[in-house]
C-alpha cells in the first residue's frame, strides 16, 4: 500500500508518496501533478546504472519525454562549478519553466537539482525521487536547496518546494548499509525529539526497518512517520526561525564532530548525529531532566542498529573536549546566532536550550 503525506505551505501544498514499487509509476504520478512537456533528470552514476532506466522506461510509458544528466558521487558535486556545469546542461537541452527538473538520488542531487531549478529561468518546476533513507525522511521534504562553497556547507542556496516527492523503499535495498543505517540516525530523531509512540514503535520495528525483509511495509511506515513529522515541523516554520530548529537534535554536538573528524577520517552525517544524540541524553540527563534508564535506553537503540555510540567508535577517543566546543562557537559565530541545543525533558519531548554553559559541554564530551 502507498502512504501519502500532505505537506502544507501557506496556500500551496504537494504530496510526498511512499512505499515500495512507486518508481516505475513515476510517469503516472509526475502526469497527474501537471504533466511536464519534458523532464531534466539529474542523477549519479551509483543510481544510473542500477536504477535510471526503469525510471526512463516509467516516464516513456506515460508519454512524458526525459533526458538525463549523470554526475559523478558525492558531495563534491554540491560545488560552484558543478551548478554551473548542470544550469547550462539544462539551458542547453531547452528545460523552460513549465518543463521540470527531477532529482533522482540522495541529498546530494536533491540540494543540487534543487537550488538548479529554484534558479533557473528565476524558478523551474521540481519534483524528487529520493534515493537514500536520508533524503528520502528527511532532505527531500523542507524545500532546502543548496551548494557548499569553501567558507562552509550549504551557504548558497534557496527554498524551493518540489511539486512532488516519490520515495520508493524499494530503491533501499541497494543502498549501502552503512549509509541505510546512517539515514536511520535521522529517523530515530523524529521519536525522539516528539514522539514517544514512534519511538516505541521504532523499538520493536528498527530491525525490520533496516533489513526490509517484510518487503518495505515498516520502511514505508517510518518513512512515512519521519516526513509528517518534518512536514509539521516545516509547514509551522517554513523559514526556520522558532520550533524547526527542535530538528536540529544530535546536530550541535554532531556538526562538531563532523568538523574534528573532516580533518582526519570518513564519519557520515547520519552517524555523527548519532552520538550527538546520545551527548544530547547525557547533557539532559545531567541536568536531571532525563532518567539514566531513557538514556541507556537511547544507548541500546543505537547499539541496536549498528550506530556508534561513543567517540571513540568513530575515530574520537582522543579529540579534546575543548576543541569540539571550539568548533561549536565556530559554528554559531559563522550564522551570528548563539550556541543552542536540543535538550530533552523525558524521551519524545525535546525543547531548545540557550543557556548550556561550556562545562556541561565538556563534561559530556568528556562523560
Ligand atoms: P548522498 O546523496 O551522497 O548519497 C550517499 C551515497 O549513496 C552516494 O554515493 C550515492 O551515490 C549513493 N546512493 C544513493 N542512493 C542509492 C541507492 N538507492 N542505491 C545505491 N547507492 C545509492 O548522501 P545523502 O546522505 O543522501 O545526502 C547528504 C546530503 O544531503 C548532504 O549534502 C546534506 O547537506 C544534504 N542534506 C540536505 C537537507 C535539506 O534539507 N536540503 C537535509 C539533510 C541533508
Ligand atoms: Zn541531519
Amino acid at each position: 500500500a502507498i502512504q501519502t503525506v500532505e505537506v502544507a505551505l501557506g496556500a500551496r501544498s504537494y504530496r510526498i508518496l511512499v512505499g515500495a514499487g512507486l518508481l516505475a509509476e513515476a510517469g503516472r504520478h509526475l502526469a497527474q501533478a501537471g504533466r511536464p512537456r519534458q523532464v531534466a533528470i539529474v542523477t549519479d552514476e551509483n543510481l544510473a546504472d542500477r536504477h535510471l532506466p526503469a525510471l526512463q522506461t516509467a516516464l516513456a510509458e506515460a508519454g512524458i519525454a526525459a533526458v538525463a544528466q549523470v554526475l559523478p558521487p558525492g558531495e563534491g558535486a554540491k560545488s560552484f562549478g558543478s551548478f554551473e556545469r548542470l544550469c547550462e546542461w539544462l539551458l542547453e537541452v531547452r528545460i523552460e519553466r513549465r518543463d521540470m527538473v527531477l532529482a533522482f538520488g540522495g541529498g546530494v542531487v536533491g540540494d543540487l537539482a534543487g537550488f538548479a531549478a529554484a534558479v533557473l529561468r528565476r524558478g523551474t518546476r521540481f519534483a524528487q525521487v529520493p534515493t537514500t533513507l536520508l533524503a528520502q525522511v528527511d532532505s527531500a521534504v523542507g524545500g532546502k536547496t543548496a551548494i557548499n562553497t569553501r567558507f562552509g556547507k550549504n551557504l548558497i542556496g534557496a527554498f524551493h518546494q518540489p511539486e512532488l516527492v516519490l520515495a520508493d523503499t524499494d530503491l533501499l535495498d541497494s543502498l549501502p548499509p552503512r549509509e541505510l543505517r546512517a539515514g536511520y540516525a535521522e529517523v530515530l530523531k523524529y521519536g525522539l525529539l516528539g514522539d514517544r509512540a514512534f519511538l516505541d514503535w521504532l523499538a520493536a520495528h528498527g530491525p525490520a526497518v533496516l533489513d526490509g525483509a517484510d518487503g518495505g511495509a515498516a520502511r514505508a511506515e517510518a518513512i512515512a512517520r519521519s516526513c509528517r513529522a518534518k512536514a509539521a515541523f516545516v509547514a509551522g516554520d517554513e523559514r526556520e526561525s522558532g520550533d524547526r530548529a527542535l530538528l536540529n537534535l544530535g546536530h550541535t554536538f554532531g556538526h562538531a564532530l563532523e568538523a574534528e573528524a573532516g580533518m582526519t577520517g570518513d564519519l557520515l552525517h547520519g552517524e555523527a548525529v548519532a552520538v550527538g544524540m546520545l551527548c544530547a541524553a547525557i547533557l539532559s540527563e545531567r541536568r536531571g531532566l532525563l532518567g539514566a534508564a531513557d538514556t541507556a535506553a537511547v544507548r541500546r537503540h543505537l547499539a541496536a542498529a549498528g550506530l556508534p555510540q561513543s567517540l571513540a567508535e568513530i575515530g574520537g577517543a582522543d579529540w579534546p573536549a575543548g576543541r569540539l566546543y571550539a568548533h561549536m562557537r565556530q559554528d554559531k559565530k559563522a550564522e551570528g546566532g548563539r550556541l543552542r541545543f536540543v535538550l530533552m525533558r523525558g524521551l519524545g519531548n525535546a525543547f531548545l536550550a540557550d543557556d548550556v554553559a561550556e562545562d556541561e559541554v565538556r563534561d559530556t564530551l568528556d562523560a
